[in-house]
């Protein structure tokens, strides 16, 4: 799947994957056009890939392992500081801006980083860095349709 988002538009690139393992690799693809500060939304249900595309990326920018990325479901935020500083955030249990104003998402934004953040739809985050924004959906079991629109650059 190489170089299939960078079509030189502002348009959407769509991917299908047909495994978990090919959702990493379109996110490791990916990673070599993430340069911070960016914010990195991502969106969609449950279990269509949002913490596997993760993997992907975090593994592409070089700052952990695959198997070191789990979902921050219950701790909210994980932090990577490496050559690179990632934020891996999952807003999925938060409720209301009480919750978001504690998870101290200001930290992230101190510095250039790159900020990744499962169910982005839930809040509107109050920052100008340019935003890749990421759709996963179901299309059969194994099968994902990604639909990936970069920052004007
Ligand atoms: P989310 O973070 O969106 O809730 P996860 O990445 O945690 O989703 O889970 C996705 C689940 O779907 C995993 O169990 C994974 O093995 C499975 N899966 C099956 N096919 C794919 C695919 N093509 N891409 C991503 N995940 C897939
Ligand atoms: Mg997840």
């Amino acid at each position: 799947m190489p170089g299939l988002w960078l079509n030189g538009t502002m348009s959407p690139t769509e991917v299908v994957t047909s495994s978990p393992e090919e959702t990493m690799e379109v996110g490791r693809q990916l990673a070599d056009h993430l340069h911070p500060p960016v914010l990195v939304l991502l969106s969609g249900e449950l279990g269509s890939g949002k913490t596997t595309i993760t993997k992907g990326i975090i593994n592409g920018l070089g700052v952990a392992r695959e198997e070191e990325v789990t979902s921050p479901t219950f701790t909210l935020v994980h932090v990577f500081h490496n050559h690179v500083r990632v934020y891996h955030v999952d807003l999925y249990r938060v409720d209301g801006f009480h919750d978001l104003e504690s998870l101290a998402l200001e930290d992230a934004f101190a510095e250039p980083a790159v900020v990744i953040i499962e169910w982005a739809e839930r809040f509107a985050l109050r920052t100008d860095w340019p935003r890749v924004e990421i759709r996963l959906e179901h299309v059969e079991t194994d099968r994902r349709r990604i639909t990936i629109t970069l920052p004007k650059t």
